[in-house]
């Protein structure tokens, strides 16, 4: 995800998720239910076929997401490792709580009178949420037939996992570009930029509709070219409808330290008003609905 907001600590279970290292998922957890497996093997099969999701979060939202009153559930494990992440926490599945399908669809379909009523719905954002495809693509598939609007909040790096089937039953992606240009993009990210337009491309063609989403970090996305790069793409796909503009701060220093990894941006000032009005207007240039 690439929203400047750091994620809730309020957990969807508490119950670690199992995975090989040994550690056992237990049962008769308050929230959305405790997954008892005897196996991480089996854990890992469930999960492979969507049965269970790793997440590791979730929140009540509104004016952020996407439209409306939203849910917003955050998966754990992402494949980048942006320098400004505010949720390095979400980084690793391992780190997130074994989740079952119904659980987290009982909660989900808990909200269904909110969401109709602000023109909400629900969010899947990380981490990545395509790290995860089998599980959040049923939670989609479920989500629709329930008649809920539904979102995905992705990086599009693995865009190839999402299934055309899981368009189909996505109202809206925000598609997080980090830069426009390979180079910075690696720099940001540590991964290749080309799956992310690759994915646009083809919400584009699918008629999917797209929010474009550009953290703007002093001395990092902000040179002219590289902005422009991103307006040249965004306003070159017929699906986007928005394009967010979300001015770098520094909300997730302590989650930085605390999981001791270095923070290269302990230094970096957000940006200033004029800088985050040049950029909004490079976008509103090319006639792009922004924010
Ligand atoms: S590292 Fe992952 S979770 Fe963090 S901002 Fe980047 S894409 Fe989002």
């Amino acid at each position: 995800m690439t929203t400047t907001t750091a994620v809730p600590t309020t957990a969807v279970v508490d119950v670690p998720l199992e995975l090989p290292s040994g550690r056992r998922a237990g049962a008769g957890t308050a929230g959305l239910g405790a997954v008892d497996m005897a196996r991480s093997s089996e854990l890992l099969a469930r999960m492979r076929v969507g049965e269970i999701g790793s997440v590791h979060s979730w929140e009540l939202v509104t004016a952020v997401d996407g439209p409306g009153t939203r849910l917003t559930v955050f998966m754990a494990g992402c494949p980048l490792r942006c320098l400004y992440c505010h949720n390095p926490d979400t980084w690793k599945m391992r780190d997130g709580k074994a989740v079952e399908f119904d659980a987290l669809m009982g909660r989900i379909a808990r909200y269904r009178g909110v969401f109709s009523a602000t023109g909400g719905g629900l969010t899947i954002s990380g981490g990545e949420p395509l790290q995860q495809p089998a599980f959040v693509g049923r939670v989609l598939a479920a989500a629709k037939q329930l008649g809920i609007h539904t979102t995905i909040d992705t990086s599009g790096f693995l865009g190839a996992s999402c299934t055309d089937e899981m368009l189909d039953n996505l109202d809206l992606v925000l598609l997080d570009v980090k830069s426009g240009d390979p180079d910075t993009y690696r720099k940001v990210t540590g991964q290749r930029l080309q799956p992310t337009l690759d994915f646009g491309r083809r919400l584009s063609e699918r008629g999917v509709e797209t929010w474009i989403r550009f953290v703007l970090v002093p001395g990092l996305t902000d040179d002219v070219a590289n902005v422009e790069k991103v307006v040249e793409y965004a306003a070159s796909l017929s699906s986007v409808t928005r394009v967010e503009v979300l001015p770098f701060h520094q909300m997730g220093t302590d989650k930085w330290e605390s999981l001791g990894i270095r923070y290269e941006l302990a230094d970096t000032e957000p940006p200033s008003p004029e800088l985050v009005e040049r950029v909004r207007g490079q976008f509103r240039a090319r006639g792009l609905t922004v924010y």
